[in-house]
């Protein structure tokens, strides 16, 4: 480290309340993407931390938080919000530092945050059952909905903060207490939340966090005899080995994992919008979102003028410092991410494609940063066209009618999200029922909200964050039974 540099900020892990060291006594630092250089250090927390992490939201299921009603826990849940909106400028930073996202961009991410806590408080007190109707008159049937207990989050590095409350905004909901493990690549900022979120009235154990620098401490949670459910989000591959271990224990689990997400552009559209919605979807936050708009389908007649159009914005962004207000692209946020971009670049170039713009990295700004690219001549069996690249890059291709932009849009194992370009509302309806994906932006691209479902098909995941019907994800469903008449009956005959 240059002697000139700053102190590095120190993080523990946050285990009932209270920050503790990694029983081993490890820490690991992490690494600033656009400085390249280490800014924080962390707690290198391994399985016995994640223990004592289990036992300690076990014992906050089973005490205070458990015991509260859902009014009770919503009210907490309100505070806790207030505390995000309060220290939304301290979070979004720790997340620059981490990741390298642009500054303006986390402070929208984080200022919104506390929309997902306002939004499942208000779902906290109408976890409800209902009563059935009876197939037996001599029985009264009632369901009750339960927490499902100890939750297990594993989230990745890109955006840790709103994908971790995903989770546990309606964890906290439904009743449930949690142990995070946030990526080891950017993991200070969900530490810091927990502490805002403890002062702020989170009681001890409800919410704690093992940070780690070995994925043997991710997999530590998802496979712990002691957690109820695994919610994870990150890459396909690691989400199939997160599934099997929590299927051993016969656990629940939701899975937020990949994308190759197409953007279809008729020719009738406005090709001024979709080219923003084409820069919004590949482009901002360096690409690096399960959600990217990876896959341009564009309409034979119109394919030169709008990859020109995007070609021309792609060529204009500005990129540089993340907490400048002007830049538009940061870095890559790691480094086996950049290498893994430049990667797929070599590996299309290989293939026979061609860069319409960018396809290498910005030599002269050096560090982590690609050029936001525009792959052209790509056939729909290319790596490029197939596999998720998780940065700046765009492959682009073209149908002839509706059912071809279908068919190729459909071709891919995945099925996180997608957008129709066109101003014909018949065809934009019909094309976004049949497209096999989470979510169908119709003329735009890139908007959430904490109301809206969102989870993929296929290898894009199971289950669905956000929406009224999230807190499902996080109850068990249980069915009483209620003997009437107080007389006896055949013992040997069911029902
Ligand atoms: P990753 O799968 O490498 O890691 C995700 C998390 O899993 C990290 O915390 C990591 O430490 C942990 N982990 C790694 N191996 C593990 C194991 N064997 N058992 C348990 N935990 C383990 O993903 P990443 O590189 O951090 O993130 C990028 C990926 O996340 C991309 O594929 C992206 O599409 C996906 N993603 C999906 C969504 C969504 O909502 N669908 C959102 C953001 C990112």
């Amino acid at each position: 480290m240059p002697a000139s540099s700053p102190p590095l900020e120190q993080f523990k892990l946050f285990i009932n309340g209270q920050s503790v060291d990694a029983r081993s006594g490890r820490s690991f630092e992490t690494q600033n993407p656009y400085t390249g250089q280490p800014w924080a250090r962390l707690a290198d927390g391994g399985p016995e931390d994640v223990d004592e992490a289990v036992a300690a939201a076990r014992a906050a299921f089973d005490g205070e938080w458990g015991q509260m009603t859902g009014f009770q826990r919503a009210a907490v849940m309100r505070s806790c919000a207030a505390a995000v909106a309060d220290n939304a400028e301290r979070l979004a930073l720790l997340e620059v530092n981490d990741s390298g996202k642009l500054l303006r961009e986390m402070r929208g991410q984080l200022t919104g945050l506390p929309q997902w806590y306002y939004y499942f408080s208000g779902l906290a007190d109408k976890v409800e059952g209902r009563t059935v109707p009876p197939v037996n008159p001599n029985y009264f049937g009632f369901t009750r909905r339960e927490p499902v207990g100890v939750v297990g989050a594993i989230t990745p590095w890109n955006s840790p903060l709103l994908l971790l409350t995903f989770k546990l905004a309606p964890a906290l909901a439904a009743g449930c207490t949690m142990v995070v493990k946030p990526s080891e690549h950017a993991p200070a900022s969900t530490v810091a939340f927990a502490e805002i979120l403890h002062e702020a009235g989170l009681p001890a154990g409800v919410l704690n966090v093992v940070t780690g620098w070995e994925r043997s401490t991710g997999e530590a949670l998802a496979k712990h005899p002691g957690i109820d459910k695994v919610a994870f989000t990150g890459s396909s591959a690691t989400g199939a080995k997160v599934a099997q271990a929590a299927v051993a224990n016969f656990n629940r689990v939701t899975l937020e994992l990949g994308g190759k997400s197409p953007q279809i552009v008729f020719a009738d559209a406005d090709l001024d919008a979709a080219a923003n919605g084409l820069v919004a979807g590949v482009f901002a936050a360096t690409g690096q979102t399960c959600m990217a708009g990876s896959r341009l389908i564009v309409h034979a007649d119109v394919h030169d003028a709008l990859v020109e159009k995007v070609v021309a914005r792609a060529n204009a962004i500005k990129l540089g410092d993340p907490t400048e207000a002007d830049t538009e692209m940061g870095p890559v946020a790691n480094r086996p991410q950049y290498e893994k971009v430049l990667g797929y670049l070599s590996g299309a170039a290989a293939e026979g494609a061609t860069f319409a713009c960018g396809g290498e990295p910005d030599a002269e700004r050096g560090g982590l940063f690609v050029k936001p690219t525009v792959v052209t001549n790509v056939t729909p069996d290319n790596t490029i066209v197939r596999e998720e690249v998780f940065g700046p890059v765009l492959a682009a291709y073209t149908f002839h009618d509706e059912d071809e932009a279908l068919k190729l849009a459909n071709d891919t194992p995945y099925g996180l999200a997608g957008a129709v370009w066109t101003k014909d509302v018949h065809r934009a309806h019909r094309v976004a029922a049949k497209l096999r994906a989470g979510t169908i932006w119709i003329n735009a691209y890139r908007v959430l909200g904490p109301n809206m479902p969102f989870g993929g098909f296929g290898a894009s995941g199971i289950g669905r964050e956000n929406g009224v019907d999230a807190i499902n994800e996080y109850t068990e469903n249980k069915s009483i039974w209620v003997e009437l008449t107080g007389g006896t009956r055949d013992p040997f005959q069911l029902g």
